[in-house]
């Protein structure tokens, strides 16, 4: 059985991979310790298959599944997860961005008794102001949002947000360590404007109800201001202080009509929010550990 099981998601990276098996190989064999490499292929449409048969043919310790098509990273590195075999479970870009030497500081901080190692990328090279910034609004916005106490900037060793933010909410020991994120050995990202919205997407919907109970408050906003409005209002009429007439009462009904409608909306919002919970059917609770049971 090996100790160590590296999880690479890879999606047309004929160039990388190569260059990934020569830089990781060395590094994982430092440790003298058993190792295997699961490859996933994401519905690659370039030689990725050819050549990971290649390396798994001259290296038993190289396994690799392949998707029937393009399913994205995150379902790559869950299929990855599933099959690996190792005590200690490691993510890695087929590209080079995550370096091979942090693997070898995550495996020392797991040794040291963390369940979970988080990397985060200190510094991120040849990539675009945009990317860095939207990635960095993401990952701020997610804690707001979530509650999640999910550390900025890390990965599953990059992109994946429900991942992370699923290895976030288990709980377990957790710590950081930091690098500097290289460019891609080869190649050019994956993640069009497009993913990145969805993963985005998929990151905050999943873990936040503050979407859905943003009309409530509203409406309970809306509806104590339209009653303040009613409430002044009827004093300066009590003063005989001339306001602009019958038509300036129109403003608070209509405040306070759609302030009612709105908290209602709000109200259903409340369950339709448990029900997605309990269609999510995330378990109620997790048990590290058991003595005498
Ligand atoms: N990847 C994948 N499926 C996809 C997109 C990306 O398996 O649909 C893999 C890709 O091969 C790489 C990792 O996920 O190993 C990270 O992707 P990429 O380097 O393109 O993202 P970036 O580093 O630019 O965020
Ligand atoms: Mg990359």
């Amino acid at each position: 059985m090996p100790r160590y099981s590296l999880v690479v998601p890879a999606y047309n990276e004929e160039k990388a991979l190569p260059l990934f098996y020569e830089a990781v190989v060395p590094v994982m064999e430092s440790l003298n310790e058993e190792f295997e490499i699961i490859f996933v292929n994401d519905g690659s449409r370039d030689a990725t298959k050819e050549i990971l048969a290649e390396l798994a043919a001259k290296d038993k310790r190289v396994k690799v599944c392949k998707f029937s098509r393009n399913f994205g990273q995150q379902a790559a590195l869950l299929c990855g997860f599933e099959e690996a075999k190792g005590e200690a479970v490691i993510a890695m870009d087929a590209d080079l961005q995550d370096p091979p030497e942090v693997a070898l500081q995550m495996i020392e901080k797991w040794k040291e008794g963390y369940d979970v190692v988080h990397g985060r990328r200190r510094r991120r090279k040849g990539e675009t102001a945009f990317k860095k910034a939207t990635a960095s609004f993401f990952y701020r916005f997610m804690r707001k949002i979530t509650s999640l106490d999910m550390p900025a900037d890390v990965g599953d060793f990059e992109h994946d947000r429900l991942l992370r933010a699923q290895v976030t909410w288990v709980g377990f020991k957790q710590t950081i360590i930091e690098f500097d994120r290289p460019e891609r050995v080869a190649g050019e990202t994956h993640y069009t404007l497009k993913k990145m919205v969805r993963l985005a997407e998929s990151g905050v919907f999943p873990n936040s109800d503050y979407p859905l109970t943003l009309p409530l408050k509203l409406g309970i906003a809306g509806g104590f201001l339209s009653v303040l409005c009613f409430i002044v209002f009827i004093v300066l009429a009590c003063c005989k202080v001339g306001f602009g007439g019958l038509v300036a009462w129109l403003f608070p009904t209509i405040t306070l009509a759609a302030s009612v409608a709105l908290a209602c909306h709000g109200l259903s919002n409340i369950y339709l929010s448990m029900i997605y919970r309990e269609v999510q059917n995330r378990p109620k609770y997790i048990v590290a550990e058991k003595i005498n049971l």
